[in-house]
């Protein structure tokens, strides 16, 4: 395929996201060809085998090119399949057979049958789920054991990050923000500050990491959480009784839930860590079932990985009281207006195995 400027190209990103739908397996029927394996040259092999094709061509010259789509659409992760080298240059060769509709329903099957796979943990996603590693590294991976306060984690791949750059991060470990030296596995739904930079070797096809990590952050009882303004279903604060609606105690928790998700990361000019990304993994996994993953995994950073306030120079973790994250499930496919729902279930201090429903608000940017 011929680089040239005038291609709207998918990003690095997308190519990622793309291939995680897909489950990192071809999406042409009959094929399903695993696109990652053993490589010798970098453990981020997602991109050397696999390949994010255009539904609708990237350039003017290209296959299925349609001259009523925006720059932006043509980038956009809706005009991508993921597919194995072979069936990515069959689909670019035979234009009249490969039409970008019979693309498109491709795709749609292919990650129907993926969500079937990961929603019930077969196939190669037995025991995998998201780890993370500081801010900028996250993996596919199993916790492979645990000793004493070292966890070991084997991981297949990465999908943020490479291995440079979890070198990078054990090198400058020391002049790292110390809120961003954490290791994070949805598995155990629990999260760490790490005691020191990691460890890893190559096992095989697998990146092993081995990480020494600190005792668990003491968390505060729930019915001690402090007092909160409430906000009604469309996010804004309301007077009741003659007064502003307060919070307190147990019942702060799902607002302040609401609140930490819904905020974009670095939206707050004086508290630049406080937020989530989960607008970013919205837009990218709306209805798959990697969403609810990368939001447990926001989940789990909020819950267990202490943050110091600059304004008044405490550390907590942002939930304050919530011990681990047992599981995050969406609840409707699609969002309704500028809200969508998920059943959280959390351990939490002073109360244990805790349940509620709560919207997190996710402004849509294409409005139907
Ligand atoms: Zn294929």
């Amino acid at each position: 395929m011929a680089r040239s400027g005038n291609r709207d190209e998918f990003s690095d990103a997308t190519k990622t996201r793309l291939a995680m739908r897909a489950g990192f397996r071809c999406s042409m029927p009959d094929c399903g060809q695993q696109t990652i394996g053993p490589s010798d040259e970098s453990p981020d092999s997602v991109i050397n085998v696999g390949v994010a094709a255009h539904i609708c061509a990237a350039a003017p010259n290209g296959p299925r090119y349609a001259l009523d789509m925006t720059r932006e659409q043509r980038r956009d992760i809706r005009n991508g399949i993921w597919l194995c080298a072979t069936h990515g240059q069959e689909v670019d060769r035979d234009v009249i057979r490969f039409t970008s509709d019979k693309l498109a329903a491709y795709k749609i099957e292919h990650e129907r049958a993926m969500q079937v796979e990961l929603n019930a943990g077969r196939g190669s996603f037995r025991g995998m789920d998201l780890v993370a590693l500081g801010p900028d590294v996250v993996c596919i991976g199993e916790l492979f054991g645990t000793s004493g306060r070292e966890w070991t984690i084997r991981i297949s791949h990465f999908v943020e990050g490479d291995l440079r750059r979890v070198i990078e991060f054990g090198e400058r470990f020391d002049q790292l923000d110390p809120y961003d030296r954490y290791l994070l596995v949805n598995s155990l739904g629990d999260g760490r500050l790490l005691a020191g930079p990691p460890a890893w070797r190559r096992d095989g096809q697998f990146i092993e990491f081995s990480c020494l990590v600190e005792e668990k952050f003491p968390r505060i009882d729930a019915h001690n959480l402090g007092r909160t303004f409430a906000t009604n279903s469309s996010n804004d604060i309301f007077i009741t009784g003659g007064g502003i609606a307060m919070v307190e105690g147990l019942d702060a928790l799902p607002q302040r839930i609401k609140e930490s998700l819904s905020m974009l990361l670095g939206e707050s000019p004086f508290h630049p860590k406080v937020g989530s990304r989960f607008k970013e993994y919205f837009d990218a996994f709306e209805d798959s079932p990697w969403l609810s993953r990368w939001t447990r995994l926001e989940v789990i950073r909020l819950a267990c990985i202490p943050y110091r306030d600059p304004v008044d120079d405490r550390r907590y973790t942002q939930l304050q009281c919530v011990l681990h994250v047992e599981e995050i499930e969406q609840l409707d496919a699609v969002r309704a207006g500028n809200w969508v729902k998920f059943r959280f279930k959390l351990d939490v201090k002073g109360v244990g195995q805790w349940e509620c429903l709560i919207p997190i608000f996710v402004p849509n940017d294409n409005p139907p």
